[in-house]
């Protein structure tokens, strides 16, 4: 069996007069570095160290102790992310607070009989009712911008349909029917 260290641990010898192999284990060195992992596969250690330093040691890789300094890390981490987190949610419910009054102060939605009070009626004067749309005269007006737009910029198709509708000829090259729709006005 393999048994890791806890990051803290660069070394450990076991005596022979106390179950162990008598060799002194040493953390790796890497690059210079003492190696971020460091396990003993030494069975007469690991049976003495996994009894008498179970804080330091461990059989799985995966649940490595934590130094205390890692603990506090761990902690200070947590504290930092739930306090963002809070920060998150404090400010999500403003702006919410924030477009709600937007949305009431807006004489346009005053007619949500919900939102209707005599407070708020004074403070918004008349209510004014929304502009009216008539959908022929948005297209008509779109068609009249769309005439006006130069030929030049448009595609053969919409050259094609431009002509069509002029009640030109639809054939030839691109320039021809540019020209014949200029010459059309
Ligand atoms: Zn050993």
């Amino acid at each position: 069996m393999v048994l890791y260290a806890r990051s803290d641990v660069s070394g450990v010898g076991v005596p022979v007069d106390g179950g162990g192999c008598g060799a002194f284990h040493r953390r790796p060195v890497i690059e210079g570095r003492l190696a971020k992992l460091f396990a003993i596969d030494c069975q007469p250690c690991e049976s003495y160290l996994r009894l008498r330093l179970p804080d330091q040691w461990t059989n799985n890789r995966w649940d490595i102790p934590l130094t205390p300094d890692e603990v506090l890390q761990a902690d200070m981490l947590e504290k930092q992310a739930k306090r963002l987190q809070q920060q998150e949610t404090s400010e999500r419910a403003r702006e919410s607070a924030r477009s709600i009054a937007e949305h009431y102060n807006d004489p346009y939605e005053a007619n949500l009989p919900s939102f209707l009070d005599a407070e708020r009626i004074s403070r918004v004067g008349s209510i004014e009712e929304p502009p009216v749309v008539d959908p022929d005269a948005v297209s008509a007006r779109l068609a009249q911008l769309d005439d006006e737009v130069d030929p030049a910029v448009l595609s053969m198709p919409q050259l094609r349909k431009r002509c069509a509708e002029a009640g030109l000829s639809t054939g030839g090259k691109k320039v021809d029917l540019i020209n014949r729709l200029r010459a059309e006005g």
